[in-house]
């Protein structure tokens, strides 16, 4: 099997060659195409199979098909025009497409790092970490350029939907990376918060060690009509 094979747009394809990945893990093999195919997944692999790739690629395939084709002014560009202006600038929420919440700010960076890889070739597509432990003006700057896509860890995105900084009606994807960690960090509640503020419409992957009890219930309460793939 190939990338070529999995349906991916040349522009990604490119990309992950780039990053020296010759050819699908067993992972991306079956959870790619499931994704592109629009279904919710449930995904029970290990760190170091390559599950990254296997929930990013599909997403931004996706985006890659509503890629908008001419170039329009971003929200910091729109606030920067008004000021000179001279009207009053008030924050407005980022609208991120896609939310990715892992345990810990360690896997958050590398998601980040690894999607700017993947990312290369595609315009306009911006990944963004939102981590506990970094200072607010940083983060509040990150927002401000309404990236596509969020990496976060779920205490600190709390805070700053709390707050008003991000809203979640635009959201089509949903990753839950390392979920079991997560639970296991007593992140229920803040997970249960933020999955009730984004669509009822969106794509939904969870990827977890283990996809039995506790996590097992809350895969299963927050996707719809999964595909399960163990590896
Ligand atoms: P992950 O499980 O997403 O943490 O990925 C583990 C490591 O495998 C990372 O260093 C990835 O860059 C790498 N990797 C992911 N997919 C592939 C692939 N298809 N071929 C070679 N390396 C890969």
């Amino acid at each position: 099997m190939s990338f070529e094979a999995l349906g991916l747009h040349a522009s990604i394809v490119k990309a992950v060659f780039q990053a020296g990945y010759e050819k699908p893990t067993p992972v991306q093999e079956q959870a790619v195409p499931a994704a592109i195919a629009g279904r919710d997944l449930l995904v029970s692999s290990q760190t170091g199979s390559g599950k990254t790739a296997a929930f990013m690629l599909p997403s931004l395939h996706k985006f890659a098909d509503t890629e908008p084709a001419a170039a329009g002014r971003t929200p910091a560009q729109e606030a920067q025009a008004a000021r000179a202006r001279g009207e009053r600038v008030r924050f407005k929420a980022a609208q991120p497409k896609m939310l990715v919440l892992t345990p810990t700010r360690e896997l958050a960076l590398q998601v980040t790092t690894a999607t700017e890889q993947y990312t290369a070739h595609m315009r306009r597509i911006r990944a963004v970490s939102i981590l506990g432990g970094m200072p607010y003006p940083k983060q509040m700057q990150l927002l401000a350029k309404n990236p596509e896509i969020l990496v976060a860890t779920p205490g600190r995105l709390i805070d700053h939907m709390e707050s008003g900084k991000i809203d979640f009606s635009q959201l089509e994807i949903l990753v839950l990376d390392e979920a079991d960690r997560m639970l296991d960090m007593g992140f229920i509640e803040d997970i249960e918060k933020i999955v009730a503020a984004t669509p009822e419409s969106r794509q939904t992957m969870l990827f977890s060690a283990t996809l039995d009890g506790v996590v097992g219930n809350m895969a299963r309460r927050i996707t719809k009509n999964p595909q399960v793939i163990q590896i």
